[in-house]
């Protein structure tokens, strides 16, 4: 963030305002995590701030210090949209376009308000007050932390704040191994640690907290990879039909992308997962090195995100999709293998 968007923050948040907090659809740690801290920095700074989730949140961070206030806005419809009305400030918390928001897309789009996003996704759209993106960022969560100082109220972190910034800047940084992670990162989390947050706990609170179905999912997963070591490629299938067979619960495949990148010699995982309800496939895409998901996510599946973590859908059925994967991998062949 520059002075001048500093600036800008400090005069809005020197005067009464309703705030509200959206992060995107499907919200990871990372989103989760760093709405969380927000609204409870806010919260310290004398506002009533409240957090408007598009859909619901993975049961392995329904633990996390103040959850219990995060509005659906599917489900608490009527209350969610009050106070979205009511708002004079919103921020928009680790995604890059409004389009992320699914429902929250039009009310979103027509609301007049301060926005201010804080996000580390590639090419943020150009909607808010104040826009602080970067790009080289670990995660939204470290963003945030990074805004609070700006603001110059680091004393203000509390044990809660820092619970949720440490699962966030955990979360999206793979626990603190993938490139984003810099000698920063490790200071931020460090400090937080000093600030109360139990890193031991944390981790065995989103990491070991399986049930036997998901793990049962899991085999189903590593059973269906298919791997193409002429692409340096690995991909996994699941039918709607193997999530209900497995008693699936949202976040229950999070994490099994990656199992793809853990073979010798592969750089790209892909999941392919069949929602039936929303009449899509749900893609997520991983890579190791300079392969970029985000531009392939982008150029062919309706997606994006990061370089080497990124999303995306596919309106087709699982079988065409997969066609078209294969037919698109077939022209990667040669930036694979680089
Ligand atoms: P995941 O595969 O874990 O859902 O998401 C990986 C990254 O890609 C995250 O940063 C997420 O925000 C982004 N992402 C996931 N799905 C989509 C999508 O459909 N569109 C865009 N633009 N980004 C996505
Ligand atoms: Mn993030």
């Amino acid at each position: 963030m520059n002075l001048e968007d500093i600036t800008t923050v400090k005069s809005i948040l020197s005067q009464p305002q309703k705030i509200v907090i959206i992060p995107h659809k499907n919200p990871d740690g990372d989103a989760i995590g760093s709405c969380l801290a927000l609204r409870g920095f806010l919260m310290a700074k004398g506002f009533k701030a409240a957090i408007i989730s598009p859909n619901d949140f993975p049961k392995f961070l329904k633990w996390m210090p103040g959850c219990g206030a995060i509005l659906n806005y599917e489900k608490e419809n009527a209350q969610s949209k009050k106070l979205l009305e009511e708002a004079t400030v919103v921020f928009t918390l680790d995604f890059n376009h409004l389009s992320r928001t699914g429902q929250l897309e039009t009310p979103l789009t027509e609301k007049e308000a301060d926005f201010i996003m804080i996000d580390h996704h590639q090419q943020p759209a150009d909607y808010a007050k104040v826009t602080y993106s970067d790009v080289s960022m670990s995660s939204t969560c470290e963003m945030v932390y990074n805004f609070i100082e700006f603001l110059g109220d680091v004393d203000l972190i509390t044990k809660d704040i820092a619970t949720n910034l440490y699962t966030g800047i955990m979360t999206d940084t793979g626990s603190f191994k993938y490139r984003s992670t810099s000698s920063r990162t490790h200071r931020v989390v460090a400090h937080l640690i000093d600030c109360g947050a139990q890193n031991m706990e944390i981790h065995q609170q989103v990491f070991d907290a399986n049930s036997p179905s998901r793990l049962h999912l899991l085999g189903v997963a590593l059973s269906n990879m298919i791997i193409l070591p002429e692409y340096k490629t690995a991909y996994i299938t699941l039918s709607q039909q193997e999530l209900d067979d497995n008693n699936f619960k949202k976040g229950d495949t999070e994490g099994f992308v990656n199992y793809g990148l853990t073979l010798e010699g592969i750089i790209f995982a892909v999941i392919f997962i069949e929602n039936r309800e929303e009449g899509i496939i749900k893609i997520s895409f991983r890579s190791i090195g300079d392969f970029s998901v985000n531009q392939f996510a982008r150029t062919h599946f309706n997606g994006g995100g990061h370089d080497n973590a990124a999303g995306g859908r596919s309106e087709l059925d699982m079988e065409k999709t997969i066609e078209k994967f294969n037919e698109v991998l077939k022209t990667y062949k040669s930036d694979l293998n680089a």
